[in-house]
């Protein structure tokens, strides 16, 4: 089988890097473009360079179709409105599209949701880490057997993080709002601040620290009478994320078009 030709959006960002290098390493791939947004300080440079590998001939580009000349897929760690262009874009040819991005509006949501439904192969997760995939799973389990307890998510992220919660810790909240039977949106708990009254049983609460380099930091606690169960996940550094893209990557080549997400990918 021919090598699959990926485009890295967002090249010149810290998950671009990490992105250029688990696509450079994998088997079977090869980097046919690197793209980033108008103004970028990453375009004109060589995309090994920028992401400390040697040269890959590979210029970073705001050029969205020379990017994608001869591509089979793209993998896009950028900002939602950037995400919803390229998913658009992606359904014209039925490209792969692995989104990462972080911070989508329901609307946003939708349009890619659509993109995927006139052709483009899309795998959509808050989180590509293996591990954090099988901590939902586990939260739904707890948040289903453990009724009554009050369950509280804790992220903590670097400073220069710009939405909260994280993406993941609104999968997080997601996946225990499954185990509950219940609808996030109605129960989510964002900001808490002067005098709130006791907690409304039933919520899911949500608190963002954000500080330094830290990559990701997830806890979910199920708090209940005298006993308290915690989940948590640590990130070390950001090709974890990238190696979870390509493989979802490697595992989207063989599907028809559709909107996938890691617990597709991983057969949870
Ligand atoms: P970053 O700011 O370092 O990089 C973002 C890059 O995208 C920048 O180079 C920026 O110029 C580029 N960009 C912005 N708009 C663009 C456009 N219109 N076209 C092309 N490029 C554009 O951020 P980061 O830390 O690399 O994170 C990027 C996104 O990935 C965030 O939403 C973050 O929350 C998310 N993220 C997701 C996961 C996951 O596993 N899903 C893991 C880490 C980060």
């Amino acid at each position: 089988m021919a090598d699959l030709n990926v485009v890295v959006a967002g090249a010149g960002g810290r998950m671009g890097a990490a992105n250029i290098r688990a696509v450079a390493a994998a088997s079977g791939m090869a980097l046919s473009g690197a793209l980033d947004r108008n103004g970028a300080p990453a375009l004109g440079r060589d995309a090994g360079v920028l992401a400390g590998l040697e040269e890959l001939g590979v210029t970073v580009t705001d050029d969205i179709e020379a990017a994608l000349s001869g591509a089979d897929a793209i993998l896009d760690f950028t900002a939602p409105g950037a995400s919803v262009a390229l998913a658009e874009r992606a359904a014209r040819t039925g490209l792969i599209h692995i989104i990462g991005t972080t911070g989508c509006t329901e609307a946003d949501d939708a349009r890619i949701a659509q993109a995927a439904k006139a052709g483009a192969r899309i795998v959509k997760a808050g989180n590509f880490s293996l591990g954090l995939n099988v901590m939902m799973s586990l939260v739904t389990q707890a948040a289903a057997k453990l009724a009554g307890y009050d369950i509280e998510i804790v992220e903590m992220h670097h400073a220069k993080k710009v939405d909260a919660p994280s993406g993941t810790a609104l999968m997080l909240g997601e996946a225990a709002a499954r185990g509950r039977n219940i609808a996030l949106k109605e129960h989510a708990v964002r900001v808490r601040d002067g005098h709130t009254g006791p907690r409304e049983a039933g919520s899911i609460g949500f608190q963002s620290l954000r500080g330094g380099t830290v990559v990701g930091e997830h806890s979910v606690i199920l708090a209940g009478p005298s006993e308290r169960l915690e989940f948590s996940h640590h990130a070390e550094d950001r090709s974890l994320f990238a190696n979870g893209a390509v493989a979802a990557l490697a595992w989207a080549r063989n599907q028809p078009p559709g909107l996938y997400s890691m617990t597709d990918v991983l057969g949870l």
